[in-house]
């Protein structure tokens, strides 16, 4: 919270005092950082703390979902650059090295039905819309 004050007891000019101990809500002080990516989901109100993963909650076979995954998905990067106009995506969290565990992506295009080995680019919709 921003607070206007004078400087001191002779000076008029007004300053801006920032105190230490904000008193923002609880909220705001603990809340992560919102995920940009339409499987995210967050509700963080009224004291709920709930968070997932909508796409990695359909995967039954997928280890389970945590915030810090997020960091490292392929899956905001693939929907916002993909040039295949109806891609359907099934994400799976693995464990690299035994150790680290990351979020892997098997994608197909809906509208031709067929695996896409990168998808970031399908070739059949590249075709269509060369047409
Ligand atoms: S893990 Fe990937 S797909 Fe799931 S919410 Fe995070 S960024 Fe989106
Ligand atoms: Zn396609």
């Amino acid at each position: 919270m921003l607070t206007v004050a004078k400087c001191s007891a002779t000076c008029a000019r007004p300053s801006l005092y920032i105190p230490l101990a904000a008193p923002w809500p609880d909220v705001i002080m603990t809340a992560p950082k919102p995920v940009n990516c339409r499987y995210y989901y967050a509700d963080f109100h009224r004291g709920r703390e709930s968070e997932e993963c909508r796409l990695i909650k359909r995967n039954r076979d997928s280890r389970p979902w945590h915030r810090s995954l997020c960091n490292s998905c392929p899956v905001p990067t693939i929907l916002l650059n993909t040039n295949c106009q109806e891609i359907a995506l099934e994400a799976t969290v693995v464990k690299r090295f035994g150790l680290l565990e990351r979020v892997t992506v098997y994608a197909i295009c809906a509208r031709h039905l067929i695996e896409l080995d990168d998808p970031l680019a399908c070739p059949r919709c590249a075709a269509e819309a060369e047409h």
